[in-house]
């Protein structure tokens, strides 16, 4: 029976094993065995949200081990450290737990799995993609990163952190204070930096109804976005760049474009004009590159690390390797454009490689075609903008309320994949009747 390893249990890697247990798996015909370094899987789009406190990431969170149970595939949790392609071998590191005692207790956990070998026939490389600094002085040193849950729960405690000694000082200095008492600067204008300002505007906003926190939510925390290029959102059409801008300004966040970040100390980010921009949280969303995993296969890889694929998505230079996702570069034959890192492509390369892998037949493997439906970027509560593509329509502006719903209904797409209609209906049903006993803001 051949062995299938996954590398990555993201967007893109879950849906896969999922898929592709529920059918080969199932039917006793390959082995697919899923590896990721957290026990737990979490939808990154969401992230933002637990960096700001509005969503409790122990709700959202899936057990890897479970769905394995439940879909047919093996799970494996550890760090993949390097992929052999001669002896077709996946080495994982050792596996640690913190805060239990009498097990081996040793600095960085306790070492509850040792380090362990994996073999493949073939391997899918969905190990996502990380920040990346482009080498700007003090960056990876001195910026937070929203990477991972541990990235955006650190950012959310040093927020939370931030405004309550701000409210401090406010309430000891009174009115007369004029400076803000926490600076915020976002690097990169794209839609995590867009959607990470209006998200924590909205979080500082409820703090001060909480009457805990004396803050003025717009001049005490000020929250400004450093953008390379012209305008925000460069992905949306010009127009709806400009509405989101608007209504950023409107809720005080200050937006900086065509600025270049020259440099990064701890308490200010320095711009290629030579103006200062202090800062006591600076949150880094400019880019992203492939993990340095990519580059132990010895594979062809891009600027940004990612592997090339093929239209079959068979990395370039060993068809039994498959990459998906944010870790891989396809360009697309037609327009000779690459695609960009989004769910919706992991999404539906996941789909495309599902049918792939689960072929009996023989013969070439069929053409990947990634069809873009639109790109929709959440500014908190206050609204939502956006694009959405359809073949008879073309591109259809969206915002407001049906913005909103389309938005959230991508985590639903997202949920019923891996769950089923279902029980994603469930979970929907459950969110809408706990959510008014819910706290508004994870304090803690
Ligand atoms: C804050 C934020 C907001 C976003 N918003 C949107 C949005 O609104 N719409 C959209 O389309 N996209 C959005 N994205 C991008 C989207 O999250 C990614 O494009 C998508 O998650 C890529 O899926 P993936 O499967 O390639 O990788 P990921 O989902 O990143 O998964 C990679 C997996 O690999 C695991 N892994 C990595 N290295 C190793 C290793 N060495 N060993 C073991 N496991 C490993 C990781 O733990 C992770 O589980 C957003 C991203 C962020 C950070």
């Amino acid at each position: 029976m051949e062995t299938i390893v996954i590398v990555g249990g993201g967007a893109g890697g879950l849906e896969l094993a999922t898929r592709l247990g529920d059918s080969i798996g199932a039917g006793g015909h390959a082995k697919i065995v899923l590896v990721d370094r957290s026990p737990t899987h979490f939808w990154k789009p969401l992230l933002h949200t637990v960096a700001s406190g509005k969503l409790d990431p122990q709700v959202h969170q899936l057990d890897y081990s479970e769905q394995a149970a439940n879909h047919h595939f093996h799970f494996m949790c550890g760090e993949v450290l390097r992929i052999d392609r001669g002896s077709r071998t996946v080495e994982i590191g050792p596996y640690h737990i913190d805060g239990i005692d009498g097990i081996g207790g040793i600095e960085g956990g306790a070492e509850v799995l040792p380090q362990r070998r994996v073999r493949y026939d073939k391997l899918v490389l969905a190990c996502g993609a990380i920040t990346n600094f482009f080498h700007i002085p003090g960056a990876a040193e001195h910026s937070l990163t929203l990477d991972s849950v541990h990235d955006a729960e650190s950012f959310r405690k040093r927020f939370l952190a931030s405004c309550m000694k701000a409210s401090l000082r406010r309430a000891e200095s009174g009115a007369a204070r004029a400076d803000a008492a926490v600076n915020i600067v976002i690097v990169g204008g794209g839609a995590t930096g867009v959607e990470l300002a209006a998200e924590l505007r909205h979080t500082v906003r409820t703090l001060a109804q909480y009457k805990v926190h004396s803050l003025d939510p717009v001049r005490d925390v000020r929250i400004r976005i450093i953008e390379r290029g012209d305008r925000l959102l460069p992905q949306l059409n010009p127009r709806l760049s400009r509405r989101a801008a608007r209504y950023l300004r409107a809720l005080g966040i200050e937006v900086c474009a065509s600025t270049t970040v020259a440099r990064v100390d701890a308490d200010a980010v320095h711009d290629a004009a030579g103006e200062r921009h202090a800062s006591d949280m600076t949150v880094w969303a400019a880019g992203v590159e492939a993990p340095d995993l990519c580059l132990s296969l010895r594979l062809p890889v891009n600027r940004l690390k990612q592997v090339a694929v093929s239209p079959s998505l068979q990395t370039v230079g060993d068809p039994g390797v498959f990459a998906l996702g944010d870790c891989s570069s396809y360009v697309c034959p037609v327009n000779g454009t690459a695609l960009p890192p989004r769910a919706q492509v992991a999404h539906q390369q996941a789909v495309f490689l599902a049918e792939v892998l689960s072929r009996r037949q023989e013969g070439p493997l069929p053409a990947f075609q990634y069809r873009d439906y639109g790109s929709l970027v959440s500014l908190s509560e206050y609204s939502t903008v956006g694009s959405l593509m359809g073949n008879l329509t073309g591109s259809v502006h969206v915002e407001g309320w049906l913005a909103r719903v389309l938005y959230r209904s991508l985590y639903r797409l997202h949920q019923r994949a891996l769950f089923g209609a279902l029980r994603t209906g469930l979970l929907v049903v459950a969110d809408t009747l706990t959510r008014p006993t819910r706290p508004r803001t994870k304090l803690h």
